[in-house]
């Protein structure tokens, strides 16, 4: 009959399962893969006080793990509780769960790891005359022998998952795993400076010796990442955020490369990872990930790591707070920050071209999107920072010359700049040279304009060096801060056009547009639908000048579909400007006359983050005096 399976399932006596069977199942969550097992037991070296943690790894973790510390080991009484469900020595009541300081709490790794594996732990606690080992295969614990070691704790693991095949044909291929584990060890690098690291896999050996954060940073993501790399440090409400920021022209194509850390845990938390990209996100392309090394302190009260058993995920008591510090911190340094972009970018020659002399930077003020706000409001809390104007004469952007460059300019004349003549009668001097036109060039980091080569890129003399300007790139973050002040304003300048411009589009992109039109209209865009099939455009956004209208409608059309309904308002906006910025812009090959080229290059000089465009490329290079007497060999 069909029914006695049901009736016999249904009468099948409650049981506990198997302590075997629950180390099988919590290893499940535990040790997903070989790297899991990789930051359970270097975390608990980290737990034991360890200064030195040698790691050791074969065949991709699969064949072998093998973590030695120096921490304060494991009495041999205690070996046979460290392997058991449960058993941890970190915490004792409920009230501990609340504000957990180490990193393992739950006792659940070593049980998990040897219900897949074969376990093995030599261990000599700091108190005791010699070391034991204890040895567990497939969840069986052997009792703890006699063996040698000075004090601290070697755990080794050997064939992982040979107990679940299941687990071990999921797998990735080997290099994938290798390439997790070098990345666990990584940020666990990160999260602990002062603790010297040691990783032999593949034959090869990488150090990570102990030092200070930044030297630690230095290490793990490398001289230029070090070098480049803008400090980090804000504090609001009892959070602080400290860390490093990669310059947005070295965005990288996964999101890998943002370093979260709270209270010292490494975290791989999403919402984390996202609120570091917002703050990027006016500096970078979309599909761009920024390279960041961000530490969050926070009252342990205040969060909850044990929200997964893998502990990487966190939940904050006041999200929003957590995630309004990152976003507008980042953006404010990166803002503050003189324009730069990454020496990464540039090959062997490039290498000598940087982007000093840096005009000051513009205090910045950016503001969080607020759920409560109104679109007007919302529209207007969303604004770049507000340049400050140089005042002429002022001398607030000093040069920092490169020693010995002063000299130079003093011992030979400036070519661009002509010895004055003699005064003319009625005291009237003659006219300048093209410096002369650009006013004293120390107010102007970015110089004068010498010349436009190629058609794109303007050649202007500073006192310093020179001065390569991507005119394309340079007149589009431009824009793209006008769009931004004109929407913050409320008032956007818009040029009404003297024969509305009427586009064909799709029913659907006909509704798109439309639905969006307030979105448009903080920018000038100002469009409605024009029967079933078309748009009517009767205003344009003033900072985009004379531009192809249509090709911009049919381009804001076509985004409004990635949009998708979640898309928060600031988002859009930042969308939208882009894309119209790109539109409004300067084409490369377009002759510039001189006056042009200069206004451009003072527009730079007073444009919020003018060191990149608005898809994360530099928009000038300089070269100094000096680097150019290294180019020639001259030094
Ligand atoms: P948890 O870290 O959550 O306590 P684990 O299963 O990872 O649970 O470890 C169980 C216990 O074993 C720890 O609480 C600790 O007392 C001991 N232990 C594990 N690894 C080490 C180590 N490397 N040095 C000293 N003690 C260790
Ligand atoms: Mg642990």
């Amino acid at each position: 009959m069909g029914d006695t399976a049901e009736i016999s399932r249904a009468t099948r006596p409650v049981r506990r399962l198997d302590d075997r069977l629950i180390d099988k199942i919590a290893a499940g969550e535990v040790v997903e893969r070989p790297a899991s097992v990789v930051k359970e037991l270097v975390e608990n070296a980290l737990d034991a006080g360890a200064r030195s943690i040698d790691i050791a790894i074969e065949a991709a973790g699969v064949g072998l793990i093998r973590i030695a510390d120096d921490g304060h080991g494991i009495a041999a009484d205690d070996l046979p509780l460290a392997v058991s469900r449960h058993c941890t020595s970190k915490l004792s009541d409920a009230a501990g769960l609340s504000a957990i300081l180490t990193m393992g709490f739950r006792g659940e790794a070593l049980p998990s790891i040897g219900a897949v594996g074969r376990l093995a732990i030599t261990s000599r606690h700091r108190e005791a005359d010699g070391a034991w080992r204890i040895a567990v295969d497939g969840g069986r614990t052997a009792p703890p022998e006699p063996a040698g070691r000075g004090v601290g704790t070697t755990v080794e693991v050997r064939d992982l998952f040979h107990a679940t095949p299941a687990r071990l044909k999921f797998l990735k291929a080997e290099r994938t795993e290798t390439a997790a584990i070098s990345d666990t060890v990584k940020r666990l690098a990160l999260s602990a400076p002062g603790v010297g690291f040691t990783l032999v896999m593949n034959g090869r050996t990488t150090e990570y010796p102990p030092g200070s954060t930044a030297e630690r940073a230095r290490q793990v993501l490398g001289p230029e990442f070090a070098e480049e790399a803008i400090a980090l440090a804000a504090e609001r409400e009892g959070i602080r955020i400290t860390g490093h920021l990669g310059l947005p022209t070295s965005g990288r194509a996964s999101s890998q490369h943002a370093y979260a850390f709270v209270n010292g845990r490494v975290v791989r938390d999403r919402q984390i990872t996202q609120a570091i990209r917002a703050g990027y996100q006016d500096v970078m392309a979309r599909d761009r990930h920024p390279v960041a090394v961000v530490f969050i302190e926070i009252d342990p009260a205040a969060v909850d790591v044990n929200v997964h058993p893998a502990k990487a995920d966190v939940r904050f008591r006041d999200t929003q707070a957590v995630r309004g510090l990152i976003v507008s911190s980042i953006r404010r340094h990166l803002a503050e920050a003189a324009p730069r972009a990454s020496r990464g970018i540039s090959n062997a020659a490039l290498a000598a071209l940087s982007q000093r002399p840096a005009p000051a930077a513009p205090a910045a003020s950016s503001t969080e999107a607020d759920p409560e706000l109104g679109f007007d409001e919302e529209v207007a809390a969303w604004r770049s920072p507000t340049p400050k104007k140089r005042e002429s004469g002022g001398g607030s952007a000093r040069f920092s010359l490169p020693p010995g460059a002063r000299a130079f300019m003093r011992s030979q004349p400036a070519p661009a700049r002509p010895e004055p003549a003699a005064p003319a009668p009625g005291g009237a001097t003659a006219p300048g040279g093209t410096m002369d036109e650009a006013g004293d060039e120390a107010d102007h980091p970015l110089g004068a304009a010498v010349a436009q080569v190629h058609g794109n890129y303007i050649l202007a003399q500073t006192e310093a060096g020179i001065v390569l300007v991507d005119q394309h790139a340079a007149h589009e973050r431009i824009v793209y801060e006008a769009l931004k002040e004109a929407a913050a304003s409320r008032t956007p300048a818009s040029q009404g056009l003297l024969i509305p411009e009427v586009i064909e589009l799709a029913a659907d992109d006909v509704g798109a547009l439309e639905a969006h039109a307030d979105t448009f209209a903080a920018f000038g865009l100002v469009l409605e639908a024009f029967g079933p099939g078309a748009v009517v455009v009767r205003e344009t956004p003033a900072a985009l000048g004379n531009f192809d209208v249509p090709r911009l409608v049919k381009e804001l059309a076509d985004e409004i579909g990635e949009w998708g309904e979640a898309m928060a308002l600031e988002a859009r906006l930042n969308h939208v400007a882009a894309t119209m910025a790109c539109h409004g812009s300067v084409r490369a090959g377009r002759a510039l006359r001189p006056e042009e080229m200069n206004a451009l290059l003072r527009q730079i000089e007073t444009t919020p983050a003018a060191g990149q465009c608005n898809h994360g490329r530099p928009t000038f290079v300089t070269l100094s005096l000096d680097e150019i007497e290294k180019l020639f060999e001259r030094r």
